[in-house]
């Protein structure tokens, strides 16, 4: 008999529940079977020390029995947790899910942050470690999108500006004649991916 099997069997054995010659099976598995022998102890006690709280007889006195209730843990906070835990199991499972996913997918992102500089006329441009800088005098006939970097621009471009997850400084001589666009791809990545995942889960 498998020991999974044999766990079941002792709560319905417990229970009153299993038919003798099961009963027999179980108590053979019991014999031979260090692991599940101790368990059963274990849920017998249990069972017995449940039985006796439930069933106050005058056999069990009251000093006896506020004695077993100081000896049981005292109920916390965490307790309430975990009951809530075990009676919504799929919700639970649902936002160990999401909260996974989330973890994921904060690492992912964190690990592609690289400076990416896409752009005409990009000999114009003076880069320093993750600063990207158009210099006052400095022409850009074109587009400039800088990704996961510091943007400064003192010069000209004729052209957009486009700032993915990174800052923009625009000096006082600064002529930008396209449009500037600051986009933080990780917050609409994440909410993209929040979003979608609540509707996954929700469809479910
Ligand atoms: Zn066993």
């Amino acid at each position: 008999m498998e020991c999974k099997l044999a766990v079941s069997m002792m709560h319905d054995y417990l229970d009153d529940d299993l038919p003798e010659l099961q009963q027999r099976e179980l108590k053979e598995h019991l014999l031979s079977c260090t692991g599940c022998r101790a368990k059963f102890k274990e849920l017998e006690q249990t069972d017995m020390l449940m039985f006796s709280l439930m069933h106050q007889t005058p056999v069990a006195s009251e000093d006896l029995v506020g004695r077993i209730m100081n000896s049981l843990p005292k109920p916390k906070k965490e307790r309430a947790f975990i009951t809530w835990i075990k009676r919504h199991p799929a919700l639970t499972a649902a936002s160990v899910f999401i909260f996974v996913m989330l973890m994921s997918s904060v690492t992912f992102w964190n690990q592609d942050r690289q400076l990416v500089v896409r752009g005409t006329d990009l000999d114009q441009v003076v880069i320093k470690g993750d600063t990207v800088i158009v210099p006052s005098g400095k022409i850009i006939s074109g587009d400039l999108t800088v990704e996961n970097g510091k943007t400064q621009v003192y010069g000209e471009v004729n052209g957009n500006v486009t700032v993915i997850d990174g800052s923009l400084y625009q000096a006082s001589t600064a002529h930008i004649s396209g449009q500037v666009k600051s986009i933080d791809q990780a917050v609409s990545w994440l909410w993209y991916k929040v979003t979608n995942m609540f509707s996954e889960v929700a469809y479910r």
